[in-house]
């Protein structure tokens, strides 16, 4: 059976976010264990990734990459659509699911009118999580539980 596969109009709308540029605000309530939307984007490999956004010390880049494994990377600057403005949080009420090959971002609790809608991006390097590593990717949620980074807690 296929997956279900939602689409527009999505319960959320953007605007500024307190976490980081923009971000998605639930528009209704939105009970846990919804399918909220896709997170597309062009489908390219690891290699071409790392073409397009050379990593840089001195500029840590904010991509709209996620990695679906080892081999396939969505890159939702390109043919994205606006699950690519869902933040990053500590204490997340959504999960990135991958699904089919396919990623979908999923409500983990009930979420009310009003609430940014969030998920833990558990970004991995190639190289170690040092300290200096995560203030490269640093975390401004606000959750009690912050960890400081958007970097996964272990590889
Ligand atoms: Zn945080």
């Amino acid at each position: 059976m296929p997956s279900y596969v939602p689409g527009p109009p999505y319960p959320f709308r953007l605007r500024r976010s307190q976490i980081h540029g923009r971000g998605a605000y639930a528009t209704q309530p939105i009970a846990a264990g919804t399918r909220i939307i896709e997170y597309k984007g062009e489908r390219i490999t690891t290699a071409e990734a790392d073409r397009r956004y050379p990593d840089d010390p001195e500029h840590p880049h904010h991509t709209f990459l996620f990695a679906i494994d080892d081999d396939v990377v969505v890159d939702a600057a390109f043919r994205g659509n606006a699950a690519r403005w869902i933040n990053h949080c500590c204490d997340p009420n959504c999960d990135a699911v991958i699904d089919d090959g396919r990623i979908f971002i999923e409500a983990v609790r009930d979420i009310a009118p009003g609430e940014e809608l969030t998920y833990d991006y558990n970004f991995i390097l190639d190289e170690r999580h040092t300290p200096a590593a995560k203030r490269r990717y640093p975390c401004h949620c606000g959750a009690e539980n912050c960890r400081g980074t958007i970097l996964a807690k272990k590889r």
